[in-house]
């Protein structure tokens, strides 16, 4: 037997057939989640809320996505709080639609930093999406790279189709919090995020 697999391989790998297509997803839609809102205002740190900057990142997003003909919906678009479930439920399960959660970070040591990407535990596409949209993150930017990794956040548990969370820098980190209050950095974000989700998509072609 492994000398028949032996054989064929190389065979295969020359067909292009050896390995399935890289897990990309051709989706049709994004439904873009800005974190927080109304009177849940998330981390607020030296007079920023995550709650404007994670619509404002939203926003740059779908107006870079909509310039690719690809439509968007967004879980709010002023500044009302949604139940994670009321977020989750957007998505339409049987529609071609990937779910991205925005957030900006904290932590209690004010010397962490950097950009992290979340999915669930046990979700290959997540775990591709994720992979593609941190890879692009930092490419533009000096960046501490913190990864991508599976947690059992509830806005992923909920939803049912491919979904990701993305965690933009530390607004509790002074040198990072200037940078995310900046028009600039929240739109080289936006164009990193929209390069990997779109990296994603065509990744099946
Ligand atoms: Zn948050």
């Amino acid at each position: 037997m492994r000398r028949a697999m032996s054989f064929l391989l190389p065979l295969l790998a020359a067909s292009g057939l050896s390995f399935p297509a890289s897990a990309g997803e051709r989706f049709e839609k994004v439904v873009l989640d800005p974190g927080h809102g109304g009177k849940d205002p998330g981390s607020s740190y030296f007079g920023l809320v995550e709650k404007h900057l994670t619509l404002d990142l939203a926003k740059r997003i779908e107006r870079l996505l909509v310039a690719k003909g690809i439509s968007v919906e967004l879980t709010r678009r002023d500044d009302t709080f949604v139940e994670l479930a009321d977020r989750a439920a957007l998505p339409d399960p049987s529609s071609k639609a990937i779910f991205v959660s925005l957030h900006f970070n904290a932590h209690t040591d004010r010397s962490v930093g950097g950009i992290e990407t979340f999915y669930w535990p046990g979700s290959e596409s997540g775990r591709e999406l994720a992979s593609y949209v941190q890879s692009e993150m930092g490419r533009r930017l000096v960046t501490r790279n913190r990864g991508f990794r599976p947690e059992r956040l509830k806005v992923l548990e909920l939803s049912p189709v491919t979904s990701i969370l993305v965690e933009c820098g530390f607004l509790s980190n002074r040198w990072e919090s200037q940078r995310c209050g900046a028009e600039w950095f929240r739109q080289i974000v936006a164009e990193e995020i929209v390069q990997g989700l779109l990296r994603y998509r065509d990744a099946t072609e």
